[in-house]
């Protein structure tokens, strides 16, 4: 458009070799007509194509996850004013999704961060592919991403509906395995969900509600679940946190007891047992592994402590083998663990620095382990088990309950949980139950335990099932650790002095 007056404008052309040039043309009116009119124009037209493109760099930077290219944490926290204000004034529901994905830690530290790189790559490309375009996806950093559900819905029950769809809908998105250089992972997502507008919530505490929500979710066991967010859930978060960091410390300065329990054949006769953690917390007194271990394995603090109870094993190992005791020590084994790079190699030190033999330890896992990120634990796996470790399936029938992968892990035990025990006999159900597990374990040469024995009646049925070995309070619960060897240590003395006269 032709100018009566000075003028500015940036244009963007194609060049001959099919690239776009942006150029500004800039011309001054020179001479006029005596009624105005521009008779001369002089001007420059300037290739600005470098600084447009360091321009867009610059906002790209900004405003998106260089990673992934979605909108980063800034641009989310402006597109959320907007939708707050939105919401108000239109009287509408909006929703802000906190999605972490389980597994992906666990993938990162075994695999490597390239490979935690790309699988984040295809993760939010499923995510933003799943999505209408008029919410936005967004990175957090690391595996967190963030989606804002503009507000559309009328109400707080529709609201909630919607949301919910949606976190289905992330979660489908998910649902089939990522491959990487030819290998699959499956990760999927907990998701945390909050509702706006809210009556004087900032845009951080949007975003906190709906992590809070997302921590919430993780902690109701398995993975997949969503949760949304209640003010209750702040004090609960706040205690997590300083469970977190009291656990931290107790971990440093190994403020931790072991205790174990019994297992016995089935004349009752102790044929080994089964290492458990206690914590007395300083201040709030004993606080049990089922409180204690998730947090720990949330936190990371697994890890070393699931070291020393392989250490504390390892040594009492050497105490029993000095006075020639033949018993097996289960230690219960994270899939956190097991994943870690070097967990392998950290065991066969152990092994060789204590001089315990590793066909005495037995480690326990759940099945979980075996459906999620199969690649990297049976490897490791099949490595300990070269070394003399045996593996023994925890808490059987709860999961997956398939009995089909069994056959093709190095198993040498399965642990029937004690939930089939329960009246029984009795309950015919359960004892079907119980009985068709033996009778597979039978097929598949599997040794195994029944858990939870608390009654003789149990015990008989067992017995008579032929169920090879047992634990349970009816064998005498757990005790502690070195009080349980030194009463080994005293019975085998007296042994060998009674064989000695
Ligand atoms: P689990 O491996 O299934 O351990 C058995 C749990 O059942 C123990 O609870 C034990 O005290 C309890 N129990 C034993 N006999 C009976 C019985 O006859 N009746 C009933 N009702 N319960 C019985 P605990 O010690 O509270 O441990 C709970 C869970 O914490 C364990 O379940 C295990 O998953 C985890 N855990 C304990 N120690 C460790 C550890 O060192 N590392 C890891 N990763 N997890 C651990
Ligand atoms: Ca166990
Ligand atoms: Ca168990």
């Amino acid at each position: 458009q032709p100018t009566k007056r000075d003028f500015e404008i940036e244009l963007r052309a194609q060049h001959s070799d099919g690239n776009y040039l942006w150029i500004l043309d800039k011309g001054a009116v020179v001479a006029r007509a005596a009624d105005g009119t521009p008779l001369r124009v002089s001007g420059t037209h300037l290739d600005i194509t470098a600084r447009k493109e360091a321009a867009e760099k610059m906002h790209r930077l900004a405003f998106y996850d260089v990673l992934t290219g979605l909108p980063n944490r800034f641009l989310l926290l402006d597109r959320l004013s907007e939708a707050v204000i939105d919401a108000g004034h239109a009287s509408k529901i909006g929703a802000l999704l906190f999605i972490d994905l389980d597994n992906f830690k666990q993938v990162n530290d075994a695999r490597g961060h390239l490979v935690g790189d790309i699988l984040l790559q295809h993760v939010a490309q499923r995510l933003a592919t799943a999505m209408a375009p008029r919410h936005t996806v967004a990175r957090l950093g690391g595996d967190e991403f963030v989606v804002l559900a503009n507000p559309t819905s009328d109400d707080l029950d529709t609201g909630r509906l919607a949301a919910q769809q949606m976190a289905e809908q992330m979660q489908e998105a998910l649902r089939a395995p990522f491959s990487v250089d030819g290998v699959m992972y499956h990760i999927g997502g907990s998701i945390g969900v909050t509702l706006f507008p809210k009556l004087g919530d900032t845009l951080d505490n949007l975003i906190r509600e709906a992590d809070t929500a997302m921590y919430w979710s993780k902690a109701k066991g398995r993975h997949g679940n969503i949760a949304f967010y209640e003010t209750a859930m702040q004090v609960e978060a706040e205690r997590k946190l300083s469970m977190e960091h009291d656990l931290q410390k107790a971990v440093a300065a190994q403020g931790f007891d072991l205790y174990i329990e019994s297992k016995v054949d089935r004349h009752e006769q102790e044929i080994g047992g089964e290492l458990l953690l206690r914590w007395t917390h300083p201040v709030h007194g004993a606080i049990g592994p089922t409180q204690f271990i998730p947090v720990a394995e949330a936190c990371g603090q697994i890890i070393p402590l699931g070291n020393w109870v392989i250490e504390q094993a390892c040594q009492a190992l050497v105490q029993l083998q000095a006075v020639g005791c033949e018993r097996t020590l289960s230690v219960n084994v994270s899939p956190r663990q097991l994943l870690q790079e070097g967990f392998v190699s950290q065991v066969r030190d152990t092994l060789g620095r204590t001089g315990a033999l590793a066909s005495q330890l037995i480690f326990e896992v759940t099945e979980g382990l075996f459906i999620e990120n199969w690649e990297v634990t049976v490897p490791s796996m099949t490595e300990l088990v070269a070394m003399g470790i045996r593996f023994s399936i925890d808490d059987f029938g709860t999961g997956y309950s398939s009995l089909a992968y069994l056959q093709r892990l190095p198993i040498h035990e399965i642990k029937i949980d004690r939930s089939f025990l329960k009246n029984i006999p009795g309950d015919a159900g359960n004892q079907a139950i119980v009985q068709a597990i033996l009778a597979v374990a039978r097929h598949l040469q599997l040794h195994v335990v029944a858990e939870g024995v608390e009654t003789r009646t149990q015990l008989d049925f067992l017995v008579s099932s032929e169920c090879a070995c047992m634990q349970g309070y009816l064998f005498g619960g757990a005790t502690p650790l070195s009080a349980w060897l030194s009463s080994i240590e005293r019975v085998q003395q007296a042994h060998a002095s009674r064989k000695r006269h």
